[in-house]
């Protein structure tokens, strides 16, 4: 009696599996599922694409040890329209913070499963899982190479960031999304931690226009936020300290060598998502990567309702930025004192693991700009070496090379000092000195960067001599500071 009820059960156990889900994620896979591998990913995403076309897919890069960097669309971009929004959405530029990457394949898996589950007929999507494979094969923050990429979107030198500015080069997305994980260590000496598994934050860099600020905070982010926490998960914007509870708290950097300002500053909707990474790398990663997704679906369908103002609004502020940009571009701020007030919040004690509030009695929630210039109408170096013109065409600059020689009214940055700026918790070297103006003659092969595009406010906060966001503190360009006389000058035409 037992052989043929016991054949039965098992048939009937299987053939659902069979029949619904011939691909599977690769989490489901797995058992314990652990997290998913380059390879595993490229598996499953070869798989959903052989069976639907409602997708296309590229490798839009390979990292420094050669593993395939895909990325996917969604719809299929023979079926974009031009008056949809474009929404780039990346994860795990750290390889360590891998929930961000099984979101979005747990994203994709619902479109596979069904193309109208989330309600995105007004986006068209551009989704890179993941941005730094060699660090997501041994679980380390960094690539191959070593280096922080989301530190890395002004220099560019490694080929993860370069991938990411070509994607968006090419289409050129009215939003961005960064998606990382973030460490529980925060007031955990004084008794508490981060009751929210989310943390949301938009553009913060002074030089990028207001209205793209404040329709990113008001209309995008809050009701993204609102969204998720009516969904059950919990959810904050980003909050960082360096102290305790009394100490100053911001939401994050300002600096354009991020994910995130790198591509706002040239005038886009641009967003940091972080979501609570505990200290086993695979610890509850199902429930870390649904938390996640439940933020990313609630950001594409705020992003879906105002697609039409988004776009217009941001396709108006590039186009008229690129005929007038800015005539004065803030080049130093910081989270200061003058923008301090309390704010409220609902932490979790580690004592009882209760909801408790608390207020934070200095919290800056601004930067204050500390220093402006005045735009040039273009920068100049004379034998300007391989480093600086990759840098250059990676970042997409308009620029000449002269091919004779050349007068132009200039003013040269004459260097008198050093002065260290202890911003954003981080010490910045920068020159200090005094402009000499005078007519210079430049030679053939000497790089001209003219300042009137959409890149304005970028290319100022890079070049100039003494911006905080300026290339003379990383130690690639340390050389700028060798002499007495800083070598990009600026061009007045
Ligand atoms: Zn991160």
């Amino acid at each position: 009696m037992e052989v043929p009820v016991r054949k039965f059960s098992i048939i009937f156990l299987l053939f659902p599996i069979v029949l619904y889900s011939q691909i599977q994620l690769p989490l489901s896979r797995q058992t314990p599922p652990e997290g998913t591998s380059n390879s595993q990913m490229m598996e499953f995403l070869n798989e959903i694409i052989a069976k639907k076309n409602i997708f296309d897919f590229e490798i839009a890069g390979k990292s420094r040890l050669q593993l395939d960097i895909p990325v996917i669309f969604f719809p299929n971009r023979n079926e974009w329209k031009k008056e949809n929004t474009t929404v780039m959405i990346f994860a795990q530029q750290h390889g360590n913070e891998p929930s961000g990457k099984e979101a979005l394949l747990m994203l994709i898996y619902e479109f596979y499963l069904d193309a109208n589950f989330y309600d995105v007929k007004n986006l068209n999507l551009i989704l890179v899982p993941m941005v730094n494979p060699d660090g997501n094969e041994i679980h380390q923050r960094r690539n191959s190479h070593k280096y922080d990429l989301n530190r890395n979107h002004v220099i560019l030198t490694e080929p993860e960031t370069q991938m990411l500015h070509q994607l968006f080069e090419k289409y050129k997305p009215e939003v961005t999304l960064d998606v990382h994980e973030y460490g529980y260590t925060t007031w955990l000496k004084q008794g508490y931690i981060k009751n929210f598994g989310e943390q949301f934050d938009c553009i913060s860099n002074p030089a990028i226009p207001a209205k793209l600020k404040n329709y990113a905070l008001n209309e995008i982010l809050h009701p993204t936020l609102d969204l998720t926490k009516s969904r059950g998960v919990k959810a904050n914007r980003y909050l960082i300290t360096r102290g305790d509870l009394t100490h100053f708290v911001r939401h994050s950097t300002t600096d354009i060598n991020d994910g995130r300002n790198s591509f706002g500053i040239q005038n886009t909707l641009s967003f940091i998502l972080e979501g609570f990474n505990p200290l086993i790398k695979q610890e509850s990663i199902w429930q870390r990567g649904k938390f996640q997704l439940s933020l990313i679906e609630s950001f594409l369908k705020t992003c879906n309702q105002k697609s039409t103002i988004i776009n217009k609004m941001v396709t108006t502020i590039r186009e008229n930025f690129s005929k007038h940009p800015s005539d004065s571009v803030v080049i130093v701020a910081d989270y200061t004192i003058n923008f301090s007030n309390p704010l409220e919040i609902t932490l979790k004690k580690t004592s009882d693991f209760k909801d408790t509030t608390i207020v934070l009695p200095d919290y800056r929630a601004e930067p204050e700009a500390l220093k402006r210039v005045k735009r040039p109408d273009a920068y100049i170096v004379e034998n300007p070496g391989e480093q600086l013109l990759q840098l250059v065409t990676g970042n997409f600059f308009k620029h000449k090379i002269l091919t004779s020689n050349k007068k132009f009214r200039t003013e040269k940055f004459m260097i008198t000092g050093r002065d260290t700026l202890h911003y954003e918790s981080r010490s910045t070297v920068i020159p200090t000195g005094y402009y000499k103006t005078e007519n210079t003659i430049f030679s053939a092969g000497s790089l001209l960067i003219p300042t009137n595009n959409n890149q304005a406010n970028q290319i100022v906060q890079i070049f100039e001599a003494e911006s905080f966001y300026g290339l003379s503190h990383y130690p690639e360009y340390k050389f700028l500071l060798k002499n007495n006389e800083y070598p990009i000058y600026r061009v007045y035409f």
